[in-house]
C-alpha cells in the first residue's frame, strides 16, 4: 500500500477486501512518519501503542463481522494543542515540555471512536500563536513542497503531516486562520467549521470566542468525513451547538448549478499577481460549473485585523495566566520568592510572541484603555458579523483568497510582527464573525508553490461550502484548471 496516496474512501474498501490490516496500515504510516519527520519535523512525537491498538481494535471488529466505523484504521495526526490521554500534549511551549493530559480531548476521543488511529502529535506555533510555525520552541516546520519556506502556521505541523502524506487526514485549531493558511500554503483541503459546530473540551484555550478544532485532509470527502466523525453537542462544552448534525457526504452530489457567489471586492485588490490569477481563474470554473457570480462588499474589512488583535491577545492574556509554574509541570528552578518564581517560569517558559501577546492583551484589558480598545474591537467585531449577514442575504457563499501570498522562506517575516500579521487578512474575518470556512487548492504558481481559494458560508450551512468544494475538486479545480 502507498499511504502518501489512500483516501479514506480507499482505505474502507482495501479493508472491507482485506487487502491489508488495519495493523498493517498503521505500521506502515508510522514508519514513513517516522522517515520523513527529519526532513520535516511536522510532528513532536509519535504514539505508536496507542494508534496500533485502536488498529488492532478495528482488526478484531471486521474479524468478528462487525461494523469497524466510518473512519476505521485511518492514520490521524493531531495538532499538540489537542489533548490527548496519557501521551505529551505540549502546545509548541517549553512550558508544556513534559505534560501529560489526564483526558481526551472531546475531537479525538470521537475519532477513536469512529475507527481511527492517532499517529502522533504535531508541531505548531507555541500555544497557536503565529502564521509561519517558526514560534514553536520545538524548532520550525519545513513545508514538504520546498523545506527552505515555512508551511504557514500555527497548524504547520499537521498541514505538512497531510501534505508529505504520512497521515491521511489530521486535526488543526483555526483561532484566525491556522487551519486554512497553512493547508493553502502545503496545497490540502482545510476546514474551519461554524463556531461551536465541534466541541472546544480538551483544547488548549488561546483566545475562546475565535477558538475552532477542524479537519485537515488531501481531498474534500476526506474533511467531511472528518467533520461528520467530531461535529456535534458535548456536553462538556457550553458553547458547542445543540444543532443536529447534517449528513455532509450526501450534500456532495457534484450540482452547483444556481448557487450565488460573491466576490468581495475588499480581498481582490491588492493581490500578488500569482494568487489573484489563480483564484481568478478558480472562480471561473465555479461559473461554468453554473455558479451565479455576485460582486459584493464587505466594508469593514479594513478594521479586521487591529480587531482581530485586540480580541485574540485580550483573551490569550486570560488564557495563558493559567501557566503559573504552580500547575501544569513545568517551574523555574532558581525562585525564592512566590513573585520571582511567577516571574521566572513566566520569563524563561514562554517565547517572544506569546509574551508579546500577553502584554498587549494586558494593555488591551486595562482600567482606561478598556473603552478604547477592547470594548471597541468588540463592537468592530459585531459590525464586521453584519456585513457577513447583509452579504448572505444576496449570496449563498463567498469565494476569496485564503492568503496574499504563497508560502514565504524561513526566517522571512519573523523578525516582523505587523507584517506577520498582516499575512492574516483573508482568514479573520470568518473566525470573528463564527461561519464556516475553508480552503481549497486552486493550483500552483510558476515556482511549484501551492495556493489556496477559500471558500465561505453562512453559520451551520457547512453543506453548502462542501457541495461548491467538491464540485471544483472534481472538476480539476485543485490542479488549478
Ligand atoms: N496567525 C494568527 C495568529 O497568530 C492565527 C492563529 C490561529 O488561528 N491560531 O493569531
Amino acid at each position: 500500500m502507498d499511504v502518501a496516496r489512500l483516501t479514506i474512501d480507499q482505505i474502507r474498501e482495501d479493508l472491507a477486501r482485506r487487502r491489508y490490516s488495519a495493523v498493517e496500515l498503521v505500521e506502515e504510516a508510522l514508519r514513513f512518519a517516522e522517515a520523513e519527520n527529519p526532513r520535516t519535523n511536522a510532528y513532536l512525537h509519535l504514539c505508536p501503542e496507542r494508534a496500533l491498538a485502536a488498529a488492532a481494535r478495528v482488526d478484531e471488529r471486521l474479524e468478528r463481522g462487525e461494523d469497524p466505523g466510518p473512519l476505521a484504521g485511518v492514520p490521524v495526526a493531531v495538532k499538540d494543542v489537542i489533548l490527548t490521554k496519557g501521551v505529551r500534549t505540549t502546545c509548541g511551549s517549553r512550558l508544556l515540555a513534559q505534560y501529560i493530559p489526564p483526558y481526551d480531548a472531546t475531537a479525538v476521543a470521537r475519532l477513536e471512536a469512529a475507527g481511527a488511529a492517532i499517529l502522533g502529535k504535531t508541531n505548531c506555533d507555541e500555544f497557536a500563536m503565529g502564521s509561519s510555525n517558526e514560534n514553536s520552541a520545538f524548532g520550525p516546520v519545513r513545508n514538504p513542497v520546498d523545506p527552505e519556506r515555512v508551511p504557514g502556521g500555527s497548524s504547520g505541523g499537521s498541514a505538512a503531516a497531510v501534505a508529505q502524506g504520512t497521515a491521511v487526514a489530521a486535526l488543526g485549531s483555526d483561532t484566525g486562520g491556522s487551519i486554512r493558511q497553512p493547508a493553502s500554503f502545503c496545497g490540502v483541503v482545510g476546514v474551519t467549521p461554524t463556531y461551536g459546530r465541534v466541541s472546544r473540551y480538551g483544547l488548549t484555550a488561546f483566545a475562546s470566542s475565535l477558538d475552532h478544532i477542524g479537519p485537515l485532509a488531501r481531498n474534500v470527502r476526506d474533511a467531511a468525513r472528518l467533520l461528520q466523525a467530531i461535529a456535534g453537542r458535548d456536553p462538556m462544552d457550553a458553547t458547542s451547538a445543540f444543532a443536529p448534525v447534517p449528513d455532509y457526504l450526501a450534500a456532495m452530489d457534484g450540482n452547483v448549478r444556481g448557487i450565488r457567489i460573491g466576490l468581495p471586492r475588499e480581498y481582490y485588490r491588492d493581490l500578488a499577481s500569482e494568487t489573484g490569477t489563480l483564484v481568478e481563474r478558480g472562480v471561473r470554473l465555479l461559473e461554468r460549473l453554473g455558479c451565479r457570480l455576485e460582486e459584493i462588499s464587505l466594508p469593514t474589512t479594513d478594521y479586521a485585523i487591529a480587531c482581530y488583535y485586540i480580541i485574540c491577545t485580550a483573551e490569550a492574556s486570560s488564557n495563558l495566566a493559567r501557566y503559573d509554574g504552580v500547575r501544569y509541570t513545568w517551574r523555574a528552578p532558581q525562585a525564592e520568592t512566590l513573585a520571582e518564581m511567577y516571574r521566572e517560569t513566566r520569563g524563561q517558559g514562554f517565547g517572544a510572541e506569546c509574551k508579546r501577546r500577553i502584554m498587549l492583551g494586558t494593555y488591551v484589558l486595562s482600567a482606561g484603555y478598556y473603552d478604547a480598545y477592547y470594548l471597541k474591537a468588540q463592537k468592530v467585531r459585531r459590525l464586521i458579523a453584519r456585513d457577513f449577514e447583509e452579504a448572505f442575504r444576496r449570496v449563498d457563499a463567498i469565494v476569496t483568497p485564503v492568503s496574499p501570498f504563497p508560502a514565504f522562506k524561513l526566517g522571512e517575516k519573523i523578525d516582523d510582527p505587523l507584517e506577520m500579521y498582516l499575512s492574516d487578512i483573508f482568514t479573520i474575518t470568518g473566525d470573528l464573525a463564527g461561519i464556516p470556512c475553508m480552503s481549497v487548492p486552486c493550483g500552483r504558481t510558476a515556482q511549484g508553490l501551492p495556493v489556496g481559494m477559500q471558500i465561505l458560508a453562512r453559520h451551520f450551512d457547512e453543506p453548502c461550502m462542501f457541495r461548491i468544494a467538491e464540485a471544483f475538486e472534481r472538476a480539476g479545480g485543485f490542479g488549478g484548471n
